[in-house]
């Protein structure tokens, strides 16, 4: 049953990182991963392998997320996966049917793919109502590659946002593809494009604040940042002050990486955690200023609702 939320629309919270890992969606690499991340994190693996939908519905009306944004994933350049990067982009349309108002599905598009990455973009728009791009460059790609200009050229003609992967990922993948400045070139070379870093880039933090803070279209969100909120506060306090310098908070956007991160934080934690964050003691007799409400609510979902709705 899709519940209709009640927040205000100026109160409205989105989820910009989301990823549904349902049966066949989850490769054996992927899951051999997820299983020892929840090993280390002494939590069962259920819990990171179990992405259905329901239970994200489910766990959106128990933290009061409105909307959350679904990422395909294409990687079968790097992994031989028992669907194809078509199969799995209709898939996620699949489960933004079952719950229209509550799920916005981008489709997962390998720019490699060159001539083919253009028919299933006009297909995922055209046909399958996917609402944007997750590019994942981890798995062997630099997103500034001149090649992939006319797929970015359709991007910015169908006025679509692009999601793209920055900072760390899972084993397996490739760290040097996942550097914010790559990002950079294509945000100027398109400034029409809608760009969201994800998880700040971490480690490049600094320079993923940097590209925000100079690019009016691109903006980042802080998916897999609850294990530093929850196990380190004073760095995620010090990191969002330092975006609220430098690319101001109007760049930040809320996302989760789920069902990844449940077992360090639910999503309900993950949203109150942003709606009740306070500085830690060293910073509140540095003086610095508080997160006000209106910078709250910007992260948690107005900055999004001007890139997706
Ligand atoms: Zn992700």
């Amino acid at each position: 049953m899709v519940l209709v939320s009640k927040s205000l629309v100026n109160k409205m919270i989105i989820d910009t990182h989301c990823h549904l890992w349902e049966g066949e969606l989850v490769l054996e690499d992927l899951r051999n991963y997820l299983t020892s991340m929840a090993k280390l994190l002494k939590a069962d693996p259920k819990l990171v392998l179990d992405g259905r939908a329901e239970r994200l519905v489910d766990e959106m009306n128990t933290a009061g997320i409105d909307k959350t944004v679904i990422l395909a994933l294409d990687y079968e350049f790097l992994f031989r996966g028992r669907i194809t990067f078509q199969e799995y982009n209709d898939k996620v349309a699949e489960m933004v049917n079952q719950f229209t108002d509550r799920l916005i599905g981008f489709a997962g598009i390998d720019p490699r793919r060159g001539e083919k990455a253009l028919e299933e973009l006009e297909r995922c728009t055209e046909k399958l109502g996917l609402k944007g791009v997750k590019l994942w460059p981890l798995t062997g790609f630099y997103p500034d590659e001149k090649d992939f200009y006319p797929f970015y050229k359709l991007v910015e003609e169908k006025n679509i946002p692009i999601l793209c992967h920055t900072g760390s990922g899972p084993v397996k993948t490739y760290l040097k593809y996942c550097r914010p400045a790559h990002v950079d070139t294509i945000a100027v070379d398109f400034p029409d494009m809608k760009i969201i870093m994800a998880h700040m880039g971490d480690p490049w933090v600094r320079e993923a604040l940097t590209v925000a803070a100079k690019n009016p279209n691109v903006y980042t969100d802080i998916s897999a940042w609850e294990s530093v909120l929850r196990f380190a506060p004073l760095i995620f306090c010090q990191t969002l002050m330092e975006a609220r310098m430098t690319c101001g908070i109007d760049k930040i956007v809320f996302g989760s990486d789920w069902p990844l991160f449940t077992p360090v934080m639910s999503l309900e934690e993950w949203v109150n955690g942003i709606k009740n964050l306070e500085l830690p003691p060293p910073l509140q007799m540095m003086g610095m200023p508080e997160f006000s409400e209106t910078e709250k609510e910007k992260i948690l979902g107005k900055n999004a609702q001007k890139i997706l709705l």
